[in-house]
């Protein structure tokens, strides 16, 4: 963990910085980040969870129908494909989920750059539309208008 302030490495189970002592709270370090990153943790959890899990009771599945209930060996194959299917079914939808959460962050960040390079364009047309005219210089202005008045007074 790093002080937003000051930048200095501040322990984990500190809330104050050593170094200058602002707060070091868990919210001002994205918190919406950690949320994110928490729930595909726990995604990622749940698919290998489901995988072995699947495995270990297809696999429990087979050897009770083989031993216990005596299937053919052709039922045993439709039923271990279909526990299987559904398996890869319940897998691809947690990966589907993992999948759409990454890219909605990824769209975030993308539209948070966007703006940022967007805002700078702006300030970059901004500064080069008022540079190439010039403001009229105030010494131009009064000689035109002092000009005629000297002429004036020189025919006079
Ligand atoms: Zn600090």
């Amino acid at each position: 963990m790093y002080c937003s302030s000051c930048g200095s490495a501040v322990a984990q189970n500190l809330n104050y910085c050593n170094r200058c002592g602002a707060k070091v709270s868990d919210a001002k370090i994205g918190g919406v980040n950690k949320t994110a990153m928490s729930f595909h943790i726990s995604l990622i959890n749940a698919i290998a969870a489901v995988f072995i899990v699947g495995l270990g009771a297809i696999a429990v599945l087979i050897g009770v129908m083989k031993q216990v209930v005596g299937f053919d060996t052709s039922i045993i194959l439709a039923i271990t494909l279909i526990s299987f299917a559904m398996m890869l079914t319940v897998e691809s939808v947690l990966i589907r989920l993992l999948l759409k959460g990454k890219k909605g962050t990824e769209e975030a960040d993308d539209l948070a750059k966007r703006q940022n390079e967007q805002t700078t364009r702006e300030l970059e047309e901004a500064q080069a539309r008022v540079l190439p005219e010039p403001m009229p210089s105030v010494t131009e202005h009064t000689t035109r208008t002092l000009e005629p008045v000297y002429s004036e007074r020189k025919s006079e």
